[in-house]
């Protein structure tokens, strides 16, 4: 007899079904400009949108935007998203962790908006910057000048 059928499928190829990684990119001044808001609104959460670029097997973030009605707390910053305009060039969210965590939060996935969150968390040095998917995994950053 033949059990084959008790063992399932076999991948075959485990990296077959891989969704394409795109590749994020990150310009120094938006870096500074990151690492300047946070200090700024410390000890109080700062959020600013991510603008750019984005091409076939890359975004590039190269300038951030202040959002319209945003509200800072320790604990928690955001503004309504139905009050941005739809436009392309928005990638997603930066916003500071002055706790010092790099983990998003739960409601940082549920108010997830784009394709890239970014938390810097305290101190905010260049190291403490961290983007994530909209599934809270953590996407490498490329350094752009
Ligand atoms: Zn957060």
């Amino acid at each position: 007899m033949d059990f084959g059928f008790l063992r399932g499928k076999k991948n075959k190829d485990p990296d077959g079904n891989k969704s394409k990684k795109k590749n994020v990119a990150i310009t120094h001044n938006v870096i500074n400009g990151l690492i300047s808001y946070a200090k700024m609104h410390h000890p109080y959460e700062g959020i600013l949108i991510l603008e750019g670029e984005r091409k076939k097997m890359e975004i590039l973030i190269n300038n951030l935007v202040i959002p319209p009605f945003s509200e800072h707390g320790p604990f928690y910053s955001g503004f309504p998203i139905n009050e941005l305009p739809f436009d392309l060039k928005y990638l997603g969210t930066a916003h500071s962790h002055p706790s010092g965590t790099s983990q998003p939060s739960l409601e940082d996935l549920n108010h997830f908006y784009g394709l890239i969150s970014i938390i810097i968390c305290h101190p905010y040095d260049e190291e403490d910057i961290h983007a994530y998917d909209s599934q809270g995994r953590e996407v490498p950053l490329e350094r752009r000048i």
